[in-house]
């Protein structure tokens, strides 16, 4: 099949080559990043064939209102050379993107003919994310090695694998630092959803809480107490785990207010 024919899959009219602006995203890689998460080569696998007819916005610029592009074909460029911060070769998911000539892309188009790099976010859901030591999947369980720390030689670092769905991708302004690289949101859990960014968001939010929650668990004085927490967190959904948090951060603030109190009475 063509690229014409491919990227005809998707349009609304038939569209001819000169109307087109071809261009290829490095979407992600296999690399760790600065949150010591990586991909594993097999999620970009399953990345390569979800993130196919999905579109690409731009920033939240309201310049850029309009503008949109999107993947009509991906791959996986293998770079034996290049290594990952740990040493493995480098694996990247590139995608292949086309957008409309329209005036409003004009300067778009003019950037990346001149070569200004494009830092690009992907949005997907990743259900597994497992400890690099000790394979622990941190969304379920919980173990004591620390992300970005080394135990022998070994890094610790996040990887995240099967990917359940691709959501959308965007250009963002090009960091200030060069190592800040591409930055990406990721759904906990999630499935087809008509509004898929707010499936996104609510994903990040589960995440986030989840993490917020574990923290608090881990603060039990008791150990065997601490881990049942951190496993049933575990398994909540963003509506227990907000519950959850509450009456935990309730109970954290009468310890506070009964040791405050103790003080009072040992001070008279
Ligand atoms: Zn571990």
């Amino acid at each position: 099949m063509s690229n014409l024919e491919k990227i005809n899959q998707f349009a609304r009219r038939e569209l001819s080559e000169d109307e087109l602006y071809l261009f290829d995203v490095i979407l992600c890689n296999n690399d760790i990043d600065r949150d010591c998460e990586c991909f594993s080569e097999h999620a970009l696998e399953q990345m390569q064939p979800l993130f196919i007819g999905k579109t690409g916005i731009f920033d939240h610029n309201p310049k850029s209102a309009g503008q949109t592009a999107r993947i009509y074909d991906t791959e996986l460029i293998r770079s034996p050379d290049l290594k990952t911060k740990d040493g493995r070769p480098l694996v990247s998911l590139k995608g292949h993107a086309y957008m409309l000539r329209t005036e409003s892309n004009a300067d778009f188009i003019r950037e990346i003919d001149a070569g200004i790099k494009k830092e690009v976010s992907v949005a997907c859901s990743a259900v597994k994310h497992s400890c690099s030591v000790c394979g622990a999947d941190h969304l379920h369980a919980d173990c004591h090695h620390i992300p970005g720390r080394y135990y022998g030689q070994q890094l610790c670092f996040t990887i995240l694998d099967d990917v359940q769905d691709a959501y959308e991708w965007s250009f963002v302004a090009v960091p200030a630092q060069p190592a800040a690289g591409v930055t990406k949101h990721f759904a906990a859990s999630g499935s087809a959803s008509p509004d898929v960014s707010l499936q996104a968001l609510l994903g990040e939010l589960e995440q986030q809480t989840r993490a917020e929650v574990l923290a608090l668990c881990r603060n039990q004085s008791q150990k065997p107490v601490s881990k049942a927490l951190c496993f049933a967190a575990g398994k909540m959904n963003l509506y227990e785990l907000v519950q959850f948090k509450k009456s935990l951060l309730e109970q954290e603030h009468s310890l506070a207010d009964a040791t405050v109190q103790l003080a009072d009475f040992k001070q008279r």
